[in-house]
């Protein structure tokens, strides 16, 4: 696995107004080492607690995007330095980003996370909601969304992956103020790319399968 390589090969393939976020969740502090000397800069975890553990031991230009479910509790431990937010699913969460983003004197990026998959494990708030949760947003001065995130469902079916990001697609187009579209991982990315995407967040094609 030459981490290198990937990230390389990766940028080569896609367009250049797609960024990458590389998901480096269970991985150790020498693969974002290299990662970071191939020149990547984006790094997106799923926990906050070990994402604040490489925050710290890692160079202070990379942008950590949180793409995993947050507990509001949790949000205190990374407002002082996380750059976007990708899995905001609730009001409430979005409060408590505003509260901590203040006391950082920061202004947090936030990705509204919209459940596409018909599974009922997949995080997110339903496309109807998008509206409210925009206008909400507006009385928060601390919090600026600047775009939308969706998971397909886990399926081999390219098929309903097309559609389910297509409907994503189509939703953050009614937004002309969003310009962030983050849809596509290892297994689907060149289908999010074709129906919009504008950051993919590839974990396995960079690092290497994980093993939990
Ligand atoms: C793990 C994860 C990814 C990356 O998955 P790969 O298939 O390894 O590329 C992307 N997005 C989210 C939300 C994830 O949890």
């Amino acid at each position: 696995m030459n981490i290198e390589n990937n990230i390389s090969n990766l940028k080569n393939s896609i367009p250049d107004n797609v960024d990458i976020v590389a998901v480096s969740k269970t991985k150790p502090i020498n693969d974002l080492i290299k990662a970071y000397q191939a020149g990547q800069r984006i790094f997106g975890e799923n926990k906050v607690q070990e994402m604040v553990a490489k925050f710290e031991q890692l160079p202070k230009d990379i942008e950590w995007h949180m793409i995993g479910h947050v507990q509001t509790n949790k949000v205190k431990y990374m407002a002082a330095f996380v750059n976007t937010i990708q899995s905001v699913d609730s009001q409430k969460l979005l409060k408590e980003i505003q509260k901590q983003a203040y006391r950082n004197r920061r202004i947090i990026r936030c990705l509204i996370q919209i459940r596409i998959a018909d599974e009922d494990t997949k995080f997110g708030i339903e496309p109807s909601e998008l509206n409210d949760f925009l206008n909400f947003s507006k009385m928060l001065p601390n919090i600026k969304i600047t775009g939308l995130m969706g998971m397909a469902s886990f399926t081999n079916n390219k098929n309903q992956i097309r559609n389910e990001f297509r409907m994503l697609s189509n939703l953050y187009d009614d937004f002309s103020d969003l310009k962030v579209l983050s849809i596509g991982m290892s297994g689907d990315y060149q289908i999010g790319i074709e129906e919009g995407s504008t950051m993919i967040r590839i974990g396995s094609k960079i690092f290497g399968e994980r093993n939990f």
